[in-house]
């Protein structure tokens, strides 16, 4: 690591880490780890890249309010970037997301402005625009901008590349919330890897990509309404309730080979088995999209390389039913173990 003028600079090259226990015999798994980043999530690039392309176009003026509808990771990198250039920063977040997210949000002095869960992401989106258009502050769009695929082909794109110049690269495995990671690797694979298979997972309770239906859209792009094949699905951060304007570009350039869907109780399985078999202390879309990963490499080639994207940390879920099971007393074998010498034990707890 070198000295960087701002935190700013941390942001992007991420690990690209193998699998050792959890990978099937024969196959090269690698994940990208986005936690690296210093706000811990894959967003910290979009949050950089939009601001940055608002201040180059002008649209964004010193000291002027930034708003974005965020189910939290978006908010969280956006919060820094505000913070460390001295921007206001007003995000809205549906009640039903993590409170940790909206706790951090506020650590870093952004403002949160909860929406009701029955409205989901069309809700808080609706919110924002409100918002932006009563203050004139600016939106960052972060399901539209074209800067937000624009940062994942000049960043996320390029270091895939340069690790895996000369080498095999199969595989890319990822799933999508704005879509933006999908299309700005997708750009850069398809023009310079045209071998590597590009593979979508999405949660199997909203199968908006499998069910081939179309979303309807107004004029700038944004969701006219839900699309029919969304409910709700506990990977927090994947598929709002429409397909974004930016996964469509992927879809529309027809640069996916396959979509999975991935069962929620798999994602969380597969987080679990990353910490405690691997070291690898991920969030719910990354246990996700590892269970598409681990799919895809049932049917790969002996000799096959795969890469998974892993968008986010764990630390972002410890009130959400990732943690359901971990408790925070002394289990049976805990206790055991205390039980095992006669000294510094707790008294028994009385009922
Ligand atoms: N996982 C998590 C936890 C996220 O917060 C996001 C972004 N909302 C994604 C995955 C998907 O990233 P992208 O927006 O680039 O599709």
């Amino acid at each position: 690591m070198a000295k960087f003028d701002s935190i700013l600079g941390t942001i992007g090259r991420t690990p690209v880490v193998r699998i050792n226990k959890l990978a099937p015999k024969g196959v090269n798994l690698y994940v990208k780890i986005e936690a690296f980043n210093p706000l811990g999530s894959v967003k910290d690039r979009l949050a950089l890249g939009v601001i940055e392309a608002a201040e180059r176009s002008g649209e964004l003026k010193p000291g002027q309010t930034v708003i974005e509808a965020t189910s939290g990771n978006t908010g969280i990198g956006l919060a820094m970037v505000c913070a460390a250039k001295g921007y206001p920063l007003v995000v809205t977040m549906a009640e039903s997301f993590s409170v940790e997210r909206r706790k951090l949000m506020r650590f870093l002095g952004a403002k949160v402005v909860l929406t009701p869960a029955a409205e989901r992401a069309f809700g808080m989106v609706a919110k924002a625009q409100e918002l932006a258009k009563a203050h004139g502050w600016f939106m960052t769009r972060q399901f539209e901008n074209e800067a937000n695929p624009d940062i994942h082909e000049r960043t996320t794109g390029r270091e895939i590349i340069a690790d895996f110049a000369g080498e095999r690269l199969d595989y890319w495995v990822t799933g999508f919330g704005t879509g933006g990671t999908l299309t700005g690797v997708s750009r850069v694979l398809r023009k310079e890897r045209p071998e590597t298979k590009i593979i979508v997972c999405e949660p199997a309770d909203a199968p908006m990509l499998t069910s081939g239906e179309k979303q309807e859209r107004n004029a700038d792009g944004s969701p006219a309404k839900p699309h029919p094949a969304f409910k709700p699905h506990p990977m927090q951060g994947w598929s709002p309730d429409f397909i974004p304007l930016i996964t469509g570009e992927a879809v529309d350039m027809k640069a996916i080979d396959r979509i999975l869907t991935i069962p929620g109780p798999e994602a969380m399985k597969c987080s679990k088995a990353l910490a405690q078999r691997e070291g690898i202390f991920v969030g719910i879309t990354s246990g996700a999209t590892f269970a598409g990963a681990l799919e895809v490499c049932k049917q790969a080639a002996p000799g096959a390389t795969v890469l998974c994207m892993l968008p986010d940390t764990g630390e972002r879920y410890l009130s959400t039913p990732l943690f359901g099971d971990i408790g925070a007393d002394m289990n049976d074998e805990e206790l055991k173990i205390s039980n095992s010498t006669p000294n510094h034990r707790l008294p028994p707890k009385t009922a």
